[in-house]
């Protein structure tokens, strides 16, 4: 069968990301072979709804032609060209412009890398660049939010505040802070918004104070946490967090890398709250996933000074594949899509999502529902009122991972039991519905799991 040679062929070749090497060994790689809509198809036929979007990327959904069309183009006319030397291609200038036409503010200036990781590795280079620039290099600290994600470059793994990325690989570095999460289900501090919000204000400044604000360079904010458990901070919060950077003269960064383009409802979620960052970072859904790209926005101010402060001297920062045509080809497109129907379509599916996800809120192992737009989560407890965590292991959001593909829904089932949700926005009400079937259906197999049922 070829499924099985090609399971035996990942075992022995193939590294997985963020993965256990010997646990991925034994379970064997799942293949997916398909993918339509919001539907995709493993190597045994059987169909599923993807919840996850790949992973929280495939915005515009699959098999979006004129996507395909638009890359096929592309790489016929020309394949590759360079950024160096002042060289050039016309759907990465016309990408850079669309997008800064469309980013708030002054972020008028496009840096594209070919990911998320590196768009924030990116942010911390032309970060300290500025500071070199201003004369001020010892503004060198930088701060983060616990439970953020902020990519798996060496650096940027150093500013995601999940232990995970840091054990082993002597992370993070002594220059990288973090202040406590906004995590309103489990914040010492209670429910209350104002409380949290003010919590949070407090640390910052109090973290600020510590390291002497003539030290601190930026602070990073996810505008919904992604990878940390999509932990949704009050309204208000990014903008609270945004006006004490600018009072303390320290740059604000919004790594949009999930929640750009229609993830949470708009194009970029920190015009929500009508927030404009000193510097942003995408990736994700400018390309939905077809081809890789990440794309860092600079305000006037940091272009600016960096430009100014170089002058003749070359700024010694740049990849082969920075501005990659075919890939910019592929975001000129994914944005003519999402401008054309399909945030419109993201918005009513979201809210038919979380309508959905909010109705399982009296089942027994809800906690709490939460999210926004198309990006959402579910986190499961054993006992509502102690707000017990499912028990530690993974083997018990393995399995519910394992429940819900059999029941026809790819979900991201984080160890410590919460489930993400991030559909493609093209989403139509059957998907939608059957998402949320499909996780009742799961929630109650989970209600049977042994270590569960021991547990509560
Ligand atoms: N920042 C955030 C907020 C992310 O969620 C991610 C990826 N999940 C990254 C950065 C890194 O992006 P990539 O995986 O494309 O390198």
């Amino acid at each position: 069968m070829l499924s099985n040679s090609l399971v035996e062929l990942d075992r022995a070749h193939l590294v997985h990301p963020v993965a256990s090497y010997r646990g991925h060994e034994k379970a064997g790689v799942r293949v997916l072979r398909s993918g339509q809509g919001a539907r995709v198809t493993d190597a045994s036929g059987h169909e599923m709804v993807d919840g996850f979007a790949g992973l929280w990327c495939v915005n515009a959904g699959y098999g979006q032609n004129s996507i395909v069309e638009a890359a096929t183009r592309q790489m016929q006319e020309l394949p590759y060209a360079t950024g160096y030397f002042s060289l050039g291609s016309e759907p990465a200038i016309r990408l850079a412009a669309e997008l800064a036409e469309r980013a708030p503010g002054d972020l008028n200036h496009v840096y594209f890398t070919l990911g998320g990781s590196d768009a924030v590795d990116s942010t911390i280079r032309f970060i300290r660049y500025y500071y070199h620039c201003l004369g001020k290099p010892e503004k060198d600290q930088f701060i983060s939010v616990a439970n953020g994600y902020h990519g798996s470059s060496t650096v940027g793994a150093g500013l995601t505040a999940l232990p995970l990325f840091h054990a082993g690989f002597g992370l993070p570095f002594d220059w990288q802070h973090k202040i406590p999460s906004h995590y309103s289900y489990r914040n010492p501090v209670g429910t209350d918004p104002q409380a949290i919000i003010y919590a949070s204000v407090g640390a910052l400044r109090a973290k600020v104070a510590e390291l002497g604000a003539e030290r601190v360079a930026a602070f990073y904010v996810e505008p919904i946490q992604g990878s940390g458990g999509v932990l949704v901070p009050p309204d208000g919060w990014v903008k609270a967090m945004r006006e004490t950077c600018r009072e303390l003269d320290i740059l604000f960064i919004a790594d949009e890398v999930i929640t750009g383009f229609g993830r949470t409802g708009p194009l970029f979620a920190c015009t929500t709250e009508d927030v404009v960052p000193d510097l942003m970072t995408t990736a994700k859904g400018l390309t939905s996933g077809y081809v890789p790209m990440g794309a860092v926005f600079l305000s006037d101010k940091v272009y600016n000074t960096i430009a100014d402060g170089a002058g003749a001297a070359a700024i010694g920062h740049g990849y082969t594949y920075s501005a990659h045509p075919v890939s910019a080809a592929v975001g000129l497109e994914c944005l003519r899509l999402y401008e054309n129907g399909l945030l419109d379509n993201g918005v009513r599916a979201g809210q038919r999502l979380m309508a959905g996800l909010h109705a399982l809120a009296d089942h027994p192992l809800v906690g709490e529902v939460r999210g926004r737009g198309m990006l959402a989560a579910i986190e499961l407890v054993t006992d509502k009122a102690n707000k017990t965590p499912l028990p530690a292991s993974s083997e018990p959001a393995r399995r519910i991972f394992d429940r819900a593909w059999d029941n026809g829904l790819v979900i991201r089932a984080f160890a410590n039991g919460i489930l993400g949700y991030a559909p493609p926005l093209c989403c139509t009400d059957d998907d939608i519905d059957r998402i949320v079937d499909c996780t009742r259906t799961t929630l109650d197999q989970t209600l049977e799991d042994p270590d569960v049922r021991a547990a509560m």
